[in-house]
């Protein structure tokens, strides 16, 4: 993620910090400092970064527990609202993704109980000055009681809403499940989000808004993965589309853009051999920099992995994730380029797909086996 950074590496997991999440702790310093002395700012830092450490456990809990189905997780990374594990894939077993789902709410349940036996099972006093651990322990039971119930509500993508689609997959299809999951999750989220202006509460409507969209863009990578299954990059590629030569100038890319619908422009050398990908968005920084007559190779991203015509286009899919990239150059076994892999290619995919499911689809996918 952006902005963030490697504070520690719990497991082979690296755990980053978002900046966001440094302005937060510094802003509940400086306004309980304001408020009430810098006793008070000392006492709401420290409870800050107990409450994380508590979140941290349970992100940490959901990746020890995808360990045990051989899923990685590359990177934990802690905001003002939550924590967020990324794991390498979600699993796809409905059994498997309910335990994976559980183990971080189990451990929050388990916090709570170590702090509420701490406390004697109490409320915190409400003056807001922390005095001494028994009112530590006793805010940390109440936030990790809230954490829990929070987290159980069947919000998709949060924890509940995770076991919620899991559960709809023990019958429905993957795609149905995650898409009726998803409905559930952004209608509950609209509500969470009128009930954070109403409160008025800002994180509960940051939080809604996160998982509003959440949702959204889990869905559609579902829809994505389920169209693509099978098929293959030559299915999806490009192949009408002009190529730049390597020593070609910002303003032969511009006019493309331009005068074409095309995007994203590879460069190629003399025989035909992929060098570089110029996108529209470094096109426009190389323009702002350079000026027209600037060379396009150095704007170009040359750290591109190339797929192969015969590749799965999941594979295709999840580079182009990974590399945060709108395209990917498909090249034959000489390394010549002869087609270009878009996010567009995938979004018309998706429609022609749902469009014309029955008649169009079979003869795609025939065609796709026979080679
Ligand atoms: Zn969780």
């Amino acid at each position: 993620m952006r902005w963030s950074f490697i504070i520690a590496r719990i497991t082979g997991i690296q755990i980053r910090i978002h900046l966001s999440f440094l302005l937060f702790l510094g802003w509940v310093g400086f306004s309980n400092g304001l408020e009430s002395g810098w006793r008070a700012s000392a006492g709401g830092v420290v409870l800050v970064l107990l409450v994380f450490s508590c979140i941290l456990l349970h992100e940490l809990g959901h990746a020890w527990a995808a360990r045990r189905f051989g899923i990685r997780t590359p990177d934990i990374t802690l905001l003002p609202i939550g924590g967020i594990a990324r794991l390498e894939r979600i699993p796809e077993r409905p059994q498997e993704e309910i335990i994976v789902a559980l183990a971080g709410p189990a451990v929050t349940a388990l916090l709570a109980l170590f702090f509420g036996a701490l406390c004697g099972f109490r409320l915190p006093t409400m003056t807001g000055d922390l005095q001494g651990w028994s009112d530590f322990a006793a805010k940390l039971f109440t936030v990790n009681t809230g954490l829990l119930l929070f987290n159980l509500l069947p919000v998709f993508p949060m924890d509940g809403g995770r076991v919620f689609r899991a559960l709809l997959a023990l019958r429905l299809s993957y795609r149905r499940s995650t898409h009726i999951a998803a409905i559930v999750g952004q209608s509950l989220a609209v509500l969470l989000g009128l009930a954070g202006v109403w409160l008025p509460a800002p994180m509960l409507l940051l939080v809604a808004v996160f998982v509003f969209f959440g949702a959204g863009s889990e869905a559609s990578q579902v829809d994505v993965r389920e169209a693509s299954r099978g098929l293959r990059v030559q299915d999806a590629m490009l192949t009408k589309f002009t190529p730049l030569p390597a020593e070609a100038q910002l303003a032969d890319a511009a006019d493309l853009l331009l005068h074409s619908s095309q995007h994203t422009f590879p460069l190629a050398d003399a025989q035909g051999l992929f060098v570089g990908l110029l996108t529209r968005n470094s096109l426009i920084g190389g323009l702002n920099e350079a000026g027209p007559l600037g060379a396009a190779l150095p704007y170009a991203r040359t750290d591109l992995p190339a797929v192969a015509p015969t590749h799965l286009l999941s594979h295709a899919c999840s580079l182009m994730q990974e590399f945060d990239t709108p395209a990917l150059p498909v090249l034959n076994a000489e390394g010549g380029l002869i087609g270009l892999f878009t996010q567009e290619n995938l979004s018309e995919l998706l429609i022609m797909e749902s469009t014309a499911r029955s008649r169009f689809f079979p003869w795609i996918r025939r065609r796709s086996k026979q080679e």
